[in-house]
């Protein structure tokens, strides 16, 4: 069972990205053993989330923000596979629309938090704002810098009314994102994900890193953390990413509401 918690990026710590594992292998060795345990953790995560939508009353956001191909998508399938479509709702954040860029940078994301008895899983978030905008220069930074606190202060109110939130950076090294933008070239299955405008982005690795960093040390609370997840192998990913699920599921620990008294009852 891997420590979770050495990934957990504690209040205060400085993050320095490139000297931070991204390989898995380096931290487990036995694979196979990680895969069993992934699978046992699915199945309480399956059970989990059940007493969660029905108990209705405690609501689970979980974030994922990374580099490109670094593999939100394929993890929010493997890691929710099986579980019950209605008590989950998936947002993935993309450009912001006209009607959304009209408004604060939170509004758009406060309306997809999840509701009592759901998990809500964001692909993206309100944390683009404080990194594709900032690296891009999209805004200045007199606008983009205030955010952090802005982000804090929100999420601090949503932990007050009953939310809890867990945060995954999903971290690839470079070359392992070169490697997965080659595949995507070469394999006509995969072709459809690449996207020219990511190779872009790759060219600007190092402001992004600089901007999840801040992102990282300035947005890591007791009760709303990060976790940077090594992410080269996906088994690594999968396991890290369920462990912290399941243990904070265990931690909400959802009850199933007390069922009718049946006493005297007769189905005619
Ligand atoms: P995949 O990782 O599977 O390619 P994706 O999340 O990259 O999926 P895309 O449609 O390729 O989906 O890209 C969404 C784009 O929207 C990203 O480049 C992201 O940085 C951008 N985006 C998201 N939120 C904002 C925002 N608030 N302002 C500007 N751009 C944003
Ligand atoms: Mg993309």
């Amino acid at each position: 069972m891997p420590d979770v918690n050495k990934h957990r990026v504690q209040k205060n710590d400085k993050v320095k990205l490139n000297g931070t594992e991204t390989d898995g292998k380096k931290i487990e060795k036995d694979r196979a053993a990680c895969e069993a345990l992934f699978q046992s953790l699915r199945s309480e995560l399956i059970t989990l989330q059940a007493q969660l939508y029905a108990e209705g009353q405690q609501k689970l956001l979980i974030i994922f923000q990374a580099m490109d191909a670094a593999g939100k998508d394929g993890t929010v399938r493997s890691v929710f596979e099986g579980v019950n479509p209605q008590g989950v709702v998936v947002t993935s954040f993309k450009r912001p629309s006209e009607e959304e860029l009209a408004h604060d940078f939170l509004w758009r994301v406060h309306k997809a938090v999840p509701p009592k008895g759901m998990i809500g899983v964001f692909n993206r978030s309100h944390y683009e704002d404080v990194l594709v905008v900032r690296v891009h220069n999209i805004v200045p930074e007199s606008v983009w810098r205030p955010r952090f606190e802005m982000i804090n202060d929100f999420e601090k109110m949503l932990t007050a009314s009953g939310t809890r939130i867990i945060k995954f950076f999903l971290h690839i090294s470079k070359n392992e994102q070169k490697r997965r933008f080659q595949e995507r070239i070469d394999d006509p299955s995969k072709r459809w994900k690449f996207d020219p405008e990511d190779l872009e982005k790759r060219k600007l690795w190092d402001g992004y890193e600089q901007a999840f960093e801040d992102m990282l040390e300035k947005c890591s609370t007791k009760d709303s953390p990060w976790y940077i997840v090594p992410s080269d192998q996906n088994w690594y990913r999968d396991l890290v990413v369920t462990s912290v699920i399941v243990e904070t599921l265990k931690e909400m620990n959802p009850q199933y509401p007390a069922p009718p008294d049946v006493t005297g009852v007769v189905v005619e």
